[in-house]
């Protein structure tokens, strides 16, 4: 999924419309987004973010993105890829506390605790990652179907994603 990174930069805030998801296949389920297109211009390289400010025409908030460069996109994915992977390693240790004392229900809870806590942040970090479009605001950095999604054409075949 390549996402369309450019300097005029067009976008499409969605709403989600359904709270539970729909079912889509046996094991698929969907959530449906409506919105409208935005058109941003991103900052030059090495300039700050921009903050733009966009209407939702389904609930009327008014919603301040702050949207970078795309040098600034680019260095943004890159860092949580390495949080991401820097995570997903030290996973593996957290792990092995377990080898210290495998009877102690002390070490026992921090090891599956302090694992599972790492291997989920750097796999939520992985997603962002994947998904960063360098818009910042309202949680859209994250991966997940939240209230409000920013939506960037993709380069194959020009769907929103
Ligand atoms: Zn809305």
């Amino acid at each position: 999924m390549a996402m369309a990174i450019e300097r005029q930069q067009r976008a499409m805030l969605g709403h989600r419309q359904n709270f539970f998801g729909r079912p889509v296949s046996f094991t698929t389920i969907a959530w449906n987004y409506s919105g409208r297109i935005w058109d941003v211009e991103r900052p030059e390289d090495g300039e700050p973010a921009r903050r733009h400010t966009v209407r939702c025409p389904v609930c009327q908030e008014t919603l301040t993105y702050a949207v970078h460069s795309i040098a600034a996109t680019r260095r943004r994915r890159v860092r949580q890829l390495i949080a991401a992977v820097v995570f997903l390693i030290a996973t593996v240790p957290v792990f092995c506390l377990i080898m210290l004392d495998p009877g102690s229900p002390v070490v026992l809870s921090i090891a599956y605790g302090g694992g599972s806590l790492t291997f989920i942040t750097g796999w939520l970090l992985a997603c962002a990652a994947g998904q960063e479009k360098g818009f910042a605001g309202h949680g859209s950095a994250w991966p997940g179907y939240l209230k409000h999604r920013v939506f960037v054409p993709n380069t194959k075949d020009g769907r929103w994603v």
